[in-house]
């Protein structure tokens, strides 16, 4: 059986690293030293300021590899290049294969799209009874809410919509997909997304979240949104005040590494969470980004420390052009395997593969159960050791009660 760790091999050096990638940093100023402090906090500034070209890039990133240099000029024909200052001080310049590099600089293998690979992988459009609505799974819709996001992401799964730099076009119909929402009782659960909503101003954002809490069989709000970690001064304390009034309300953001998980972010995740919003992660397993035990366990960690429960980790979709940032799904299995019973369960999230074509998220799991018996379950834990769980056939209890139950003496 193999290792459940690759750190039991050297554990002291494992722990430092461990606690250098748990360690928290601000993002800086970086190449915008001579920015005032109010410009810097604003997050409608940071949006302005954006590296979506790459004259831009070049002159802040000299060292371009050529491969990056080729993306940054295609990448406005399929989905735009646009990076936070914020976000871009995260980039390791020395250093090609930077994690936070890999997710946000296009590269000039984009390009190159395989047989299996789709535009839509996860099948949306065709469960779309409106535009801009997803009705895949009976009790809950995804509503769309915008194709604009903070920053984007190499592998997004809707980056056919997301910038239009393909040319979707993209536009909610608000009226058309709040009217759904309220003449199908079924849906009590209701997502919102795009590209990012927190990207919509608060007076819009509260519109809309009023308009859905005014249907009475909504039971839930949700916001699906990378801001806190891309953008993270648009966590204003007036946002988190407006946000707090439409409970029970919780908001997934997406995080991919701990060196995303700076202290400004901390500080803007300390805001949502003192308003009362469950937080929750989304991460995406991506080839030199997050595939080792130690980057993911000190992700998971440095979550917590957050005030923010890793809940979902992705198979990266079958996006075109997104194989080079695909780690394997034998890799995810080994990854969680690193995870569970080496950490707090709180820090384990469910690892999924969103079935392509629409299927929907289905949980992969390393294999805990090794047989079943006619009268046992056979388990192993996470150190690779063997236990039996007695069952009766029927998967029944063991033991029927007796027919007459005594008091006991000393009762
Ligand atoms: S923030 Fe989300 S929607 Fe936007 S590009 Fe990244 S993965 Fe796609």
């Amino acid at each position: 059986m193999s290792k459940p760790d690759d750190s039991a091999d050297n554990p002291a050096a494992s722990a430092s690293e461990l606690d250098a990638l748990k360690r928290f940093r601000p993002a800086g100023r970086g190449p915008w030293a001579d920015v005032s402090e109010a410009e810097w906090n604003d997050w409608r500034w940071q949006l302005k300021h954006r590296v979506s070209s790459l004259a831009r890039l070049e002159a802040l990133l000299p060292g371009l590899t050529p491969s990056e240099r080729a993306g940054a000029k295609l990448a406005n024909h399929k989905l735009a290049m646009g990076i936070t200052p914020h976000f871009f001080n995260l980039i390791d310049p020395e250093d090609p294969e930077c994690p936070i590099r890999r997710q946000v600089i296009p590269r000039a293998e984009e390009t190159r799209v395989a047989p299996w690979e789709l535009n839509d992988p996860c099948g949306e459009d065709a469960h779309s009874p409106v535009p801009g609505l997803v009705h895949r799974y009976p009790d809950r819709v995804l509503f769309l809410v915008t194709d604009r996001c903070a920053a984007y992401c190499r592998y997004c799964t809707r980056s056919r919509l997301v910038s239009n730099a393909a040319g979707y076009d993209f536009h909610p119909r608000f009226d058309e997909q709040i009217d759904y929402i309220a003449r199908t009782s079924s849906v009590r659960d209701v997502l919102l997304s795009g590209g990012d909503p927190l990207l919509l101003g608060d007076d819009k954002l509260e519109h809309l979240l009023r308009r859905l809490r005014a249907i009475p069989h909504v039971e839930f709000l949700r916001i699906g949104s990378r801001v806190p970690v891309f953008l993270p001064q648009r966590v204003t304390p007036e946002l988190c005040a407006m946000l707090r009034r439409f409970h029970p309300l919780f908001l997934s953001i997406h995080s991919n590494h701990p060196r995303e998980l700076t202290t400004e972010v901390r500080a803007a995740l300390g805001r949502l969470a003192d308003a009362g919003i469950p937080l929750g992660n989304q991460s995406v397993l991506l080839r030199g980004v997050n595939d080792t035990p130690e980057v993911m366990k000190a992700h998971a960690q440095k979550l917590l420390m957050c005030r923010v429960r890793p809940y979902y980790l992705y198979q990266c979709d079958l996006i075109a052009g997104s194989a080079h940032l695909r780690a394997s799904v034998r890799e995810g299995l080994r990854l969680m395997q690193a995870l569970r019973g080496h950490t707090s369960g709180y820090a384990v999230p469910t690892y999924v593969i969103d079935a392509p074509g629409g299927g929907g998220k289905v949980p992969v799991s390393p294999e805990y159960v090794l047989s079943r018996n006619a009268d046992r379950v056979v388990i192993r834990n996470y150190e690779g050791k063997i236990f039996e769980y007695p069952e009766a056939p029927d998967g029944t209890p063991q033991f029927a009660p007796p027919a007459r139950i005594e008091e006991p003496e000393w009762a």
